[in-house]
């Protein structure tokens, strides 16, 4: 099983051609994602039951029971993710030392995987001096393929209103898009393992706010129909939106998300950040 997007990415990049040159850094990660495979069964396995026993508790299923893979079987991913980010920063002497732990071992796969309230391990920070923007850029363009593969068998014993959350009910990921679907709810995508979750539209995806205590729709100039950006006065944080009732042909969270760096710009420049960091905020370095 892998993760094939890029047909998607193709059609988006065409729809919004000043971008092209700026989100070419994506298309080798989108090429990595789509090879990715490894010999053996990756999922977890667990029942219903016992995921609910974690959901019950408000806890992620990737908190008990993260993957373990070798890390010759995702080097091909992790190194398109930083191939990726030298593109963006340039080689610098941080991304070096994040070859060179990765080569000798100091650092693994697990840790690129989301903890609670940070993405990827403090060791990580350490042994490279990237900083969380930079870290987050990384878990964000390798992940998904591994995480989706791990949680493929999973996905389907998650019941509606079973999790209310601020984080992925999966991986604990931050929410990375908002979609409005046909019946007016709304589903948070992960990016990270591809997961979704359901959350009340009129609340703040990260601290609850409901719209009395903050929650506003920025409006970018260069207006499109559909795209929003959920933003809290509260937390200061924000999240893009798609309303799939107006733009009905609208594409993968993940691709609407990464392909539209410009409405980051705009929240970012009002002064709001968001969980997953954006393109955006690695260009911007720390
Ligand atoms: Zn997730
Ligand atoms: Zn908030």
């Amino acid at each position: 099983m892998s993760v094939d997007l890029r047909e998607e990415w193709i059609d988006l990049l065409g729809r919004r051609p000043s971008l092209a040159d700026t989100l070419a850094i994506y298309t080798d990660v989108f090429e990595a994602w789509a090879r990715w495979t490894v010999p053996h069964p990756v999922a977890l396995d667990w029942n219903a039951e016992r995921c609910a026993l974690d959901w019950e508790r408000g806890t992620p299923l990737l908190a008990g029971a993260p993957p373990t893979l070798d890390p010759h079987e995702v080097e091909d991913v992790v190194g398109a993710s930083m191939d990726a980010l030298a593109r963006v920063r340039g080689d610098t002497a941080e991304i070096r030392r994040f070859a060179q732990a990765w080569d000798r071992g100091a650092i693994a796969l697990r840790d690129l995987l989301p903890l609670p309230g940070r993405l990827g391990s403090e060791a990580l920070e350490r042994a490279t001096g990237l900083g969380a923007p930079a870290i987050g850029f990384l878990a964000a363009t390798c992940l998904r393929p591994i995480l989706e593969a791990y949680f493929s068998s999973v996905r389907e014993h998650l019941a509606d209103g079973q999790w209310d959350r601020a984080v992925c009910p999966f991986c604990g990921g931050p929410p990375g898009f908002s979609d409005v679907i046909e019946d007016g709810r709304r589903r948070l995508a992960c990016h990270l393992c591809g997961g979704g979750w359901f959350s009340s539209p009129t609340r703040c995806a990260y601290c609850g706010a409901d719209a009395a205590r903050g929650l506003v729709h920025l409006e970018p100039e260069e207006r499109e129909e559909g795209y929003a950006i959920a933003a809290c006065r509260r937390c200061r944080g924000y999240v893009k939106e798609l309303d799939r009732r107006v733009r009905w042909n609208g594409r993968s969270a993940l691709v609407e998300d990464w392909g539209s760096p410009h409405f980051d710009l705009v929240a970012r420049r009002a002064g709001y950040w968001r969980g997953l960091p954006s393109l955006i905020d690695v260009t911007a370095r720390r």
